[in-house]
This record gives structure tokens, C-alpha cells and sequence, in this order.
């Protein structure tokens, strides 16, 4: 299929509240502008380096979403352009965004990207410290930061119960949180796992390889 067939059946897939965030991540810049002609202006990179090359070679009305692991000294490079950044998973990042972005006199919009799943995985905060984090910007704590959701990603794995366990937890925690101040965005699904995401209530999900085919993965 083309990247336009694919593009449009996933689109038709998906509830017109859930949106998309089109992952692009080690595509060229000239398939992500392809897509971009066809209405999409949410993409998705995983590497900061990447995006600050792609940055200045496509249309400027692209919202850029991070939706990868974010080091601290790299957030300088993005913080004047970025649109979200939704792989936030630790308070010392946020910190660092929030004065980046002060610094170029906005607000950066951030997801906390909380571990559900059951398998070991290497980034995202335990539930406690999103809860922690989230009640200091509720206290006014970081004037440049606006928390506006959360994000997760689910065990790879062929179990769909354990995916739809994994994706109601971080349900059940958005709801929560909520009720103290309005969380908007609840960031779950890729390619594989988004009917079963946004069943289980997400209204932002993250797909790459069933849009723009496989990533070359030598890369
Ligand atoms: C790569 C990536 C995706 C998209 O994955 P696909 O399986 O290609 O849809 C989504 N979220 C994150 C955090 C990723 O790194």
C-alpha cells in the first residue's frame, strides 16, 4: 500500500477526538512533507538530533511532538520550536524545560510519561512520582510548563488482555489526576496497539511504521 492508502486507513480508523500524532522517526524529510500535504500537521520524533535537522526543512506549522527518552542538556536545542514533549520522566527534566522555555518566553506543553507496563522498562515514573510532579504544577510550581496529559506505552507482547490491563491503569490514573485540575491528553497506542488503547480511552495515539512502513532498524 502507499503511504496515502495507509495514511487514510488509519485515519478512518480513528474517532475524530483521538488524535494523531504521525510517528516519522528515521523517515526522510521528503515522505514526512507527503504526508503533510495530505492534512497532517502532528509528527512525532523519538532523537533530538534528528528533529533539529528536519526542523528547518519542513513547513513551520507542524506541531513537533518528542515523544522519545529526553536528556536534560538536550533540551536547549528544542525548547524555542517544540510543541509538546511527551516523554517526560523525572523532575529534573522538567525543571530544565521549564527554564529552557523561559528562556525563549514560552510555554512548553509536557505529558508525564508514566511506566505501566508489567515488563521491566528502562524510562518513565512510577505512579507516586507522577502524582508528585503533577501537584507541583498544580501549586504554580513551573510558570513555562503546562501539564496537559499523560502518556504510556504498554508491554510488547501478543496478549491483548495484558495490554488492555496495562492501558486501563493509566485510565484510571488521567481520571484521577484530573479531578485535581484538567489533564487533556492521554497519550497510548503505536501501530499495533491503538484500537485496543483508544477502547480502553485514549484520545492522542502515536503511529509510525503502519503509516510510513517499516524503519529501517539497522538505524
Ligand atoms: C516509535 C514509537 C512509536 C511508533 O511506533 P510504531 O510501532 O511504528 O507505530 C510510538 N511511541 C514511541 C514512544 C515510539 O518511540
Amino acid at each position: 500500500m502507499s503511504i496515502q492508502e495507509n495514511y487514510n486507513k488509519i485515519k478512518n480508523q480513528l474517532p475524530s477526538i483521538v488524535q494523531l500524532v504521525a510517528v516519522s522517526k528515521t523517515h526522510p524529510v521528503s515522505v514526512i512533507q507527503e504526508v503533510y500535504d495530505l492534512g497532517q500537521k502532528v509528527f512525532g520524533e523519538n532523537k533530538v538530533q534528528e528533529l533539529v535537522e528536519k526542523y528547518p526543512l519542513l513547513p513551520k506549522d507542524i506541531q513537533w511532538h518528542l515523544i522519545g527518552h529526553l536528556q536534560t542538556n538536550k533540551v536547549k536545542y528544542i525548547a524555542e520550536f517544540i510543541d509538546t514533549i511527551q516523554s517526560v520522566d523525572s523532575e529534573k527534566l522538567l525543571n530544565e524545560i521549564n527554564k529552557e522555555a523561559g528562556k525563549h518566553n514560552r510555554k512548553i506543553k509536557v505529558l508525564l510519561q508514566v511506566k505501566i507496563a508489567e515488563e521491566e522498562t528502562k524510562f518513565g515514573l512510577e505512579i507516586e512520582e507522577a502524582r508528585k510532579l503533577f501537584q507541583k504544577f498544580v501549586d504554580g510550581e513551573f510558570s513555562h510548563i503546562e501539564i496537559t496529559g499523560l502518556m504510556g506505552m504498554a508491554t510488547f507482547t501478543e496478549d491483548k488482555n495484558q495490554i488492555t490491563r496495562e492501558f486501563d491503569t493509566l485510565k484510571n490514573i488521567f481520571d484521577d489526576l484530573s479531578q485535581n485540575k484538567t489533564l487533556f491528553t492521554l497519550s497510548m497506542g503505536m501501530s499495533d496497539d491503538f484500537p485496543i488503547a483508544i477502547a480502553s480511552g485514549a484520545n492522542s495515539v502515536r503511529v509510525g511504521s503502519a503509516i510510513f512502513g517499516n524503519r529501517d532498524y539497522s538505524k
